[in-house]
């Protein structure tokens, strides 16, 4: 058989692996959207958005919901995929929300494209219109899901087997385990997804996944270590008390509304439960996030040890007296200017759009104002702008000051380091494997990982260059 690399290939985003057995039957295993570069660059097939025939793929596995691993799925459908979208349920339910706020978002793109057209006839597109999916795009697609357990043996084909293996990361997240026959000979290959961390908010540690002759292994963070301390309730006691209890400040968090806001209103829940913090109002401003809270809720049966108990205690996860759940825009507008003390939560994570972008500019000039950074801000985002401010950020043409006090946290990435890396690859057998392939990190990140792996003794590492084969 053979692998080919079509995506998270010496980047981080656009998950999409090619596995071509001799019997001529073909599995991608994720079909994630390029986040980096949204006009991609691949070598397209001259009638298709991807580097080969749609149609000709048997079979999609996928490992968890992440745009970046599940947003080219409509395309695919459109272009002619018919075989089955494999996945496990509560990545169904969570891709639900993605796909369908992922088209909306196109649909405003597409309609600002109409009128700048209408304007210029000679006006390019900013991205490949063959790129864009809308909604009737994404209905189509939930006809060809089919969802499986953690943990079961399925046979995909008579000659493969297939198992999901949990990964921590997000709900529903696995590592994805094939065992496949090919003539006399049986082969396994590992495709670990994105790999979470231990001990994470409502979520249950990576698994050790099963032994496979060939891992095809993820890198975010190869070669770096979360600077914070892990125990994310004493990392978010601490920044609520300095800023609404110790004075009567805000406390705005950004964060994406799937999985992180999750772990994030669960653990500040936790606090007010515990009594570990007097009463003060929370804001939950994200319909995303109430919608992603209802899938965690409807399989809380799969979350760790301490989301079972808590929830067998106080019945809801996400919801206290103190919790106010913002759904209109007006409404959110108006939570902007309340004082302190309150905390209040909202999306987007990098400030890249959503409703808080409101919250900061209204906040941005009240020294009573925290801004507490969750997620991983790139380059040149307005998120990535705040965190390296030097006391003014531009917005639009004005340089505006910066009273607030942003601060940063890597407590809640969903995302293992180094060490959980490591972990996982050092679960396989390192004298009987025959190739471990680092996909899904930046240059540095994929080869400081892979002299570690090497020096634990594997002899075949690669780091696969997008379009590049393997025979296996
Ligand atoms: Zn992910």
């Amino acid at each position: 058989m053979k692998i080919t690399f079509w995506g998270a290939a010496e980047k981080v985003t656009g998950s999409m692996f090619l596995l071509e057995l001799d019997s001529d039957f073909r599995i991608l295993i994720d079909c994630g959207m390029d986040m980096e570069q949204m006009s991609e660059d691949m070598p397209i097939h001259p009638s298709s958005s991807f580097p080969f025939e749609a149609s000709m793929i048997n079979a999609v596995i996928l490992t968890h919901a992440h745009l970046d691993h599940t947003g080219k799925i409509p395309i695919l459908i459109r272009e002619g995929f018919e075989g089955p979208i494999i996945c496990t349920s509560p990545t169904a339910s969570l891709m639900d929300i993605i796909l369908y706020d992922s088209a909306a978002i196109n649909r405003i793109k597409l309609n600002k494209y109409h009128k700048r057209k209408s304007k210029s006839p000679s006006y390019k597109p900013g991205f490949d219109l063959k790129e864009v999916y809308l909604e009737k795009d994404v209905k189509e697609a939930f006809k060809q899901l089919k969802t499986i357990d953690f943990d079961k043996t399925y046979q995909l084909i008579k000659t493969v087997k297939l198992r999901m293996v949990p990964t921590g990361h997000l709900l529903g997240a696995a590592n994805v385990h094939l065992e496949i026959e090919e003539g006399e000979e049986k082969k396994s290959i590992l495709f670990t997804g994105d790999i979470g961390r231990l001990k994470y908010p409502l979520l249950t540690d990576p698994s050790t996944p099963p032994k496979a002759d060939y891992l095809v292994c993820e890198a975010t963070y190869g070669g770096k270590t979360h600077q914070s301390s892990s125990d994310t309730e004493k990392e978010l006691l601490h920044y609520i008390t300095e800023s609404c209890i110790k004075k009567p400040g805000k406390l705005l968090i950004p964060a994406f509304s799937i999985g992180r806001t999750q772990a994030i209103l669960f653990t500040i829940n936790k606090l007010f439960k515990t009594e570990q913090l007097p009463t003060i109002p929370v804001y939950a401003d994200s319909p995303m996030a109430m919608k992603s809270n209802r899938v965690y809720e409807r399989y809380s049966n799969i979350l760790n040890e301490e989301a079972l108990e808590f929830k067998a205690e106080h019945k809801e996860l996400f919801y206290g007296e103190n919790f106010d759940y913002i759904e209109k825009l007006e409404e959110s507008k108006k939570i902007s200017g309340k004082p302190g003390p309150a905390i209040l939560v909202s999306s987007s994570g990098m400030l890249e759009g959503g409703r808080i972008q409101h919250h900061i500019k209204q906040n941005l000039q009240n020294p009573n104002t925290t801004i507490l950074m969750v997620g991983f801000t790139p380059e040149g985002t307005f998120g990535h702008k705040l965190v390296n401010a030097d006391g003014t950020i531009e917005i639009g043409n004005k340089s505006v000051p910066v009273l607030a006090k942003v601060v940063k946290t890597d407590a809640f990435s969903g995302h293992g380091d180094h060490h959980d890396l490591m972990r996982t690859i050092l679960s396989q057998d390192v004298e009987n494997n025959k190739g471990v392939f680092l996909v899904h990190g930046e240059p540095d990140s994929l080869e400081t990982l892979s002299q570690d792996v090497r020096k634990a003794g594997f002899k075949q590492v690669n780091i696969p260059k997008k379009g590049e084969s393997f025979e296996l």
